[in-house]
């Protein structure tokens, strides 16, 4: 088969999503690349204020599986400042699904950053906390609480990675495709980064189904290399089984990398490079990014760029998650 009978196959699987927001712009960044090495940001954080980017592609399948199987209340597991609680909870509102948390953490969680707008949307016992000792068993904790429902209820894990979500989290690859054809070049490495791991995933499934050659570096912000590669193999079985099609393993061993982040290791781990850079990229490229995830993939990218002399069309992709910086506002007012 040859590539464009490939992407109609894609696109098809895909299937209709929900009407949001997916396409993001790609510019070129002034401050990262040098005469050999021409970098470029995808705007994923435009996609929404609310929601991030790769989130509300996840949900443009996922809100419509919701709403065809009925589902009248949703219980997501989630830590108590995840963009994915913040930003599913409002679309099942507006969708008349009841949001049912279950949060990491206890009743003295500070209410500031992202758990702040969450509790602006959920009542205090629609949240059930489950303390680090009982963590590990949240799954069973949520399974046995949806069973005492009379509800048709759905349980939703953290950063809503599941099966429903891959149709749409596929979307970024035809994107970047389309950013591709609108600039009139290919893009030879991507930098992209992880939580659960379905967007980098998803992204580099798509593209070796579509045969590019494009290098994929994934910066790893809360997984060790193992876990991202069970994640790979599982959603290869996904995509495999969604586009009725095989694909040959090891697809893309020589063409994805993986990496943990220099600066600022642990998730959600913060310092004062992280604050400076984010403060540093305002002022040179004139957007915001956020101390979790896309700062750490902007330091990193700029490491691994010098670091391996990559050279050609790059492409870092800005993730989103900018309401995150409610949540430091101590540490980004320092130094200003
Ligand atoms: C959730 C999220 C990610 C990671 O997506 P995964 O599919 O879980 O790997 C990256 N950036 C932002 C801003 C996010 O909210």
């Amino acid at each position: 088969m040859n590539t464009d009978q490939n992407l109609l196959t894609l696109k098809n699987c895909i299937g209709t999503t929900a009407s949001y927001p997916l396409h993001s712009r790609t510019h070129t960044l002034k401050t990262f690349g040098d005469s050999q090495t021409s970098c470029f940001v995808k705007r994923e954080d435009e996609l929404g204020f609310g929601i991030s980017g790769f989130k509300i592609r996840k949900y443009s399948s996922l809100i419509p599986h919701l709403l065809a199987n009925k589902i009248k209340e949703a219980i997501l597991i989630g830590g108590a400042y995840s963009n994915n609680i913040v930003g599913l909870t409002q679309l099942l509102i507006e969708n008349s699904i009841q949001p049912t948390l279950f949060l990491h953490g206890d009743t003295q969680t500070k209410k500031i950053g992202n758990f702040l707008l969450t509790s602006l949307m959920v009542p205090n016992d629609s949240i059930h906390w489950v303390s680090r000792d009982e963590w590990p068993n949240v799954q069973e904790i949520a399974a046995l609480y949806a069973k005492k429902r009379s509800k048709q209820t759905m349980i939703i894990p953290e950063g809503a990675s599941v099966a429903e979500s891959l149709p749409g989290a596929l979307t970024l690859a035809l994107d970047i495709v389309n950013n591709e054809v609108q600039l009139g070049k290919a893009f030879d490495h991507i930098f992209i980064d992880s939580g659960t791991g379905m967007m980098a995933c998803a992204t580099i499934l798509a593209f070796a189904w579509l045969k590019k050659t494009t290098n994929f570096h994934v910066v790893l912000m809360a997984e060790e290399e193992r876990e991202f590669l069970e994640t790979l193999s599982d959603l290869k079985t996904q995509f495999e089984s969604l586009i009725g099609a095989q694909m040959k393993w090891p697809f893309v061993k020589e063409k994805l990398k993986l990496y943990r982040p220099h600066v600022g290791r642990a998730f959600g781990s913060t310092n004062k490079t992280i604050f400076d850079e984010i403060r540093r990229i305002a002022r040179t490229e004139g957007f915001l990014t956020d101390p979790v995830y896309s700062v750490k993939l902007f330091l990193e990218s700029r490491r691994i760029i010098t670091n391996e002399k990559i050279k050609g069309n790059c492409l870092i992709i800005h993730s989103g998650g900018g309401l995150t910086l409610m949540g430091f506002q101590d540490q980004l007012s320092q130094g200003v």
